[in-house]
């Protein structure tokens, strides 16, 4: 490796805390030269930094037992999730939030401990439920109010005691995008303060002889980019602790969660606040009202997703066709596209693209990156301003960590792409690349 700056690379803070030069000039990541791990295990291929994962745990961990000694980080197994990738978060003492059997299942087989896991979702079925109680998981996060006595049956059969937090639905705006905000009362997630349905919840809970009440959870959406919501909902969810849940009906409130959303940068331009900044927003904020209101502090437990993974990943490709049509775009085709990342043509996310080769190539003209998918909605960048690539050149789309590989599909009979993690200079094949045999494995023929 060159000894260079790695804030001397475009958007170094959209790339992973490893990037730096090899000695070709080219993108290095892990100490591992890009270009050469898009020759040795093809593209699309999806590299995750191991040094920026550590960090970004540590930094959860300590940022919010800076603000609460007792808190708890929890990885939003959403974001994305296999088994080597569970035991490597595992390792950096995290626990799980998940949302499907299909989760747990990783879980459990990955050697995970799911005393570590909090199970939520506005729909688990009867039959996830028996797994969760039956698994071990330590605590399902209760989304609606048939869902107490689904619960309750679930670990009277599995003959235990299950721990219970009930989501609640603040009546608060994320401000982010229509589709993936959850703290409105118009969603289809939580249990509203308002109407009196979360209380009724905690009623039912509190009779219920094989459940045990911890306390109330939020998630306001994601990526929420201001923390004035975080503010805000805390506020009503300590209101909601002091005058309801141990006012009215003299529960004991042991632990809550402001959830995730945190954000990440995608973008040169873009800003996310720091994990201290949405410590104080929710654990300060938290902790002062339990003061004012006199209730003893719960213990805190938050669910980032995108901003433990986001970062760590960045999406490779290979360029192909070009296409000039005179006086409307150019569109630069990839050989990847929607079917490992939805997220522009879902919700129109913006993302930085970078040459692999020369990595510090000065714009050169204004393109629209293509995917290779039948569909004319399967941009990855619209309007991308990036030096001119030529074919067969890799391209670097930074920040594909997070809601790409857990989203991908098999449109078009896709392969979905191979996944290595990097650490000092050491590359370990995570997923490998489908084949046509996977395609067809589940054929009955
Ligand atoms: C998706 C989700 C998260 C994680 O969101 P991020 O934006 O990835 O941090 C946390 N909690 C719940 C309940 C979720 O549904």
């Amino acid at each position: 490796m060159t000894a260079i700056d790695a804030r001397a690379l475009p958007f170094a803070h959209v790339l992973p805390l490893s990037a730096s030069l090899s000695a070709e000039g080219h993108l290095a990541l892990g100490g591992l030269d890009t270009v050469a791990l898009a020759a040795e295990y093809g593209t699309p291929l999806y590299v995750f930094d191991a040094a920026t994962l550590k960090a970004q745990c540590r930094a959860y961990l300590d940022g919010f037992r800076a603000a609460d000694p007792s808190s708890q980080v929890l990885y939003a197994s959403k974001a994305f999730l296999n088994r080597p990738f569970a035991r490597f978060i595992a390792q950096q003492g995290l626990g799980f939030d998940v949302v499907s059997g299909g989760e747990i299942e990783v879980l459990r087989a990955a050697g995970v401990d799911l005393a570590t896991a909090y199970f939520h979702g506005n729909n688990k079925t009867p039959a996830e439920l028996h797994l969760a109680a039956e698994a071990g998981v330590g605590c399902v996060v209760i989304d609606n109010l048939g869902e107490v006595a689904l619960v309750e049956e679930a670990a009277a059969a599995a003959g235990r005691t299950q721990r219970v937090m009930i989501r609640v639905s603040p009546g608060i705006d994320g401000h982010t995008h229509e589709k993936t905000t959850t703290g409105i009362l118009d969603s289809k997630f939580g249990l509203p303060i308002v109407t009196g349905a979360a209380e009724e919840a905690v009623r039912l809970i509190l009779a219920s002889p094989h459940l045990e009440f911890r306390g109330p959870h939020m998630h306001l959406g994601s990526p929420i980019f201001e923390t004035d919501p975080y503010v805000l909902a805390t506020e009503l969810l300590a209101e909601f602790i002091a005058d309801v849940c141990i006012g009215k009906l003299g529960a004991e409130v042991s632990d809550w969660s402001p959830g995730g959303g945190f954000a990440v940068a995608y973008r040169g331009e873009d800003e996310a606040p720091a994990i201290a900044a949405y410590a104080r927003a929710t654990v300060g904020v938290m902790q002062r009202e339990a003061d004012a209101r006199g209730f003893s502090m719960p213990r805190t437990s938050v669910e980032p997703g995108r901003s433990i993974v986001g970062r760590a990943g960045v999406a490779l490709y290979t360029v192909g066709a070009r296409k000039d049509v005179p006086g409307i775009r150019t569109f630069v085709s990839v050989d990847g596209g929607m079917a490992d990342n939805i997220r522009p043509a879902m919700y129109g996310s913006r993302y930085e693209a970078l040459s692999a080769e020369r990595p510090l190539a000065s714009p050169e003209e204004t393109v629209s990156i293509a995917g290779k998918y039948c569909e004319s909605g399967d941009i990855l960048i619209k309007d991308a301003h990036v030096p001119r690539f030529h074919q067969g050149e890799v391209v670097a789309i930074p920040t594909a960590g997070a809601y790409q590989l857990a989203m991908a599909s098999n449109y078009n009979l896709a392969y979905r792409p191979a996944v290595v993690m990097v650490e000092d200079g050491a590359a370990r094949l995570m997923r490998r690349r489908e084949t046509a045999a996977d395609l067809m494995a589940m054929d009955i023929d």
